[in-house]
């Protein structure tokens, strides 16, 4: 038994760790030539940093997560890079695109240039780490971690800051803007997808196409763990139908390598739009009939020929958040069960639970007892009722440690894996 999402997780824990393990291969640092005048750095940060040569500058798109990898960057573009730099464009504002521009700003005054949502972009909310648990595994041990999903870490070597960050000086509004830097013809095109703010760039005369975060090779983070609201579904969508309207010849993501082809590039960004189609259809066809998100999480999956799809594996974002998520932006947090309009709280639950079953002694046992037959699910859910009315119970936490361990080594998933293991990690030194 390994719960209810058995796509992302195995049943053996060296299976899991091999297959993440070898997912960081998507990682490897790497320039690579995109097109006569296009190259991209992948692997030197948490994000991918663009460079477009023109006449007489370069174009950057994002600028990696800080000064640190910016400059590391600056420096396997070499003589690759046509000075100066005339403008940098963001993708979207998240941290790790856009925390290295001071560095290729340098002394000069690059035009800075994202859509005019980018201003009122909020970070995270975040739930301030609770029991410990991050979706990054920043501060897991170094044996227990592998990778963060579409990067190889972030945040693990270089503290999240914004001192590398500089705002844009230039941005539009609407769905489109097109522009000649350095005699460069773009156009930047609003997709809201990853990030209400993302900006698509379209190099038309090279066929070359900047997805930003819209296209990932992974399953897309749509309703995310770490705590902020379920993405823009179906402006996804609308973004991806924008993107294969172009029909690129090349594909170069916010993270990982570049797509090479029509073929490929029409074949990602497809089954992209039709995985993520797919998955909302069905759960709003579901809410239709009445279903619960316990229930859609059991009904709702890929077709199979998606489920097998590259660029549709749960590295990252995951299927089951994906319902849920979808579930609360468009039918509200009530599942539509009466009970569950005013539920008992945990701890009145617990103790009439408790009160039939043994006490937490008896509780305990049994958790013990589902630890030994491999059913952690299950021994989590047990040592919560003893938690529950007894906080610092040290058996429960120690079970409910126990229990995340081997729940954590079993998935795929870089952002469950981080988030079990670094909270059995907390719960062991705060027992
Ligand atoms: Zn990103």
């Amino acid at each position: 038994m390994i719960g209810s999402t058995p796509a992302m997780a195995h049943e053996n824990p060296a299976s899991s760790r091999q297959a993440l393990q070898a997912h960081s291969d998507e990682f490897a640092k790497k320039v690579v030539q995109v097109s006569e005048r296009v190259y991209v750095a992948v692997g030197y940060s948490a994000s991918n940093v663009a460079l477009i040569q023109g006449k007489d500058g370069s174009i950057i798109i994002d600028t990696s997560a800080n000064p640190n990898d910016a400059r590391a960057i600056l420096a396997a573009f070499g003589d690759k890079l046509v000075k100066p730099i005339r403008a940098i464009i963001y993708t979207h504002n998240h941290p790790d695109h856009s925390g290295g521009a001071l560095v290729f700003a340098g002394n000069g005054k690059p035009e800075i240039i994202a859509h005019k949502t980018m201003l009122s972009a909020k970070p995270d909310v975040g739930r301030g780490r609770r029991e410990g648990g991050d979706a990054f595994g920043v501060s897991l041990k170094a044996d227990q971690f592998i990778n963060a999903g579409t990067q190889l870490e972030y945040g693990r070597t270089t503290p999240h800051t914004r001192e590398g960050f500089l705002p844009p000086t230039r941005t539009f509004d609407g769905d489109e803007l097109d522009l000649t830097i350095a005699g460069v013809k773009l156009k930047l095109i609003h997709a809201p997808g990853e990030a209400d703010e993302t900006v698509a760039v379209w190099l038309a005369d090279d066929k070359v196409l900047f997805s930003g975060d819209d296209l990932l090779k992974t399953f897309p983070n749509i309703s995310p763990l770490r705590g902020l609201p379920t993405r823009p579904v179906e402006k996804w969508i609308t973004s991806l139908e924008k993107m294969l309207a172009l029909n690129p010849e090349y594909i170069v993501p916010g993270h990982m390598s570049p797509i090479s082809g029509e073929t490929a590039a029409k074949d990602a960004l497809t089954a992209y739009r039709d995985g993520i189609k797919s998955i909302f259809d069905q759960t709003m066809d579901g809410i239709g009939k009445g279903k619960t998100p316990d229930e859609l999480v059991q009904d709702v999956k890929l077709p199979p020929n998606l489920a097998k799809h590259p660029y549709l594996q749960e590295w990252y974002g995951g299927v089951a958040w994906t319902v849920r998520g979808i579930y609360a932006q468009q039918a509200g947090w009530f599942d539509g069960n009466a009970t569950n309009i005013f539920p008992l709280t945990p701890a009145e639950r617990a103790e009439k639970l408790l009160a039939m079953t043994g006490g937490k002694e008896g509780m305990l046992k049994s958790a013990a007892r589902a630890i030994t037959d491999k059913d952690f699910q299950w021994a989590a859910e047990q040592a919560d009722y003893v938690l529950a009315v007894d906080a610092k119970n040290a058996d429960a936490r120690k079970i409910k440690a126990q229990a995340f361990t081997e729940l954590g080594e079993r998935q795929k998933n870089a952002t469950a894996r981080n988030y079990y293991l670094t909270t059995a990690q907390y719960l062991r030194s705060n027992p």
